[in-house]
């Protein structure tokens, strides 16, 4: 019940990569933004639709470091932060590039350019599927 409203939130998009459940091959998961161990809580407005790769390299990350600056800083927070703040698509759309702080260290951490992706997204913009409707524009 929780997981539906979570996957409806989202549109069926992985709030981090964007990617689209419905061209991926493994099921998406319910994600804690902020880890149980870290004091998240189980409530919506701590979770977050996630595919399983970000999902897997998430894992119990709460920060990383931004290469540019060499902050250390928190993850993206779909919850409380907006992906259009932290991120952008390069000119293909095929890359995620991370805008701020934020965006370039969870670019980073959670792989958001993994090389399938990048081919998934390839395909998928050629065939005008990508890059999915910006929910936070509805
Ligand atoms: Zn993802």
């Amino acid at each position: 019940m929780r997981g539906r409203l979570v996957a409806e939130r989202a549109r069926g998009v992985c709030e981090y990569c964007r990617s689209q459940a419905r061209f991926a091959t493994h099921s998406f998961s319910i994600e804690h933004v902020v880890p149980l161990h870290a004091g998240g809580s189980d409530e919506l407005e701590n979770l977050a639709l996630a595919c399983q790769g970000c999902n897997n390299h998430k894992y119990t990350k709460t920060t990383a470091r931004d290469l540019v600056s060499g902050a250390l800083v928190p993850l993206f927070n779909p919850r409380l932060q907006l992906w259009r703040d932290h991120f952008l698509w390069s000119a293909d759309f095929t890359q995620i590039l991370g805008t701020t702080p934020i965006g370039r260290a969870t670019v980073e951490a959670l792989h958001l350019n993994r090389l399938g992706l990048l081919n998934l997204r390839e395909l998928l913009y050629a065939a005008g599927k990508h890059p999915p409707l910006d929910s936070e524009d509805a």
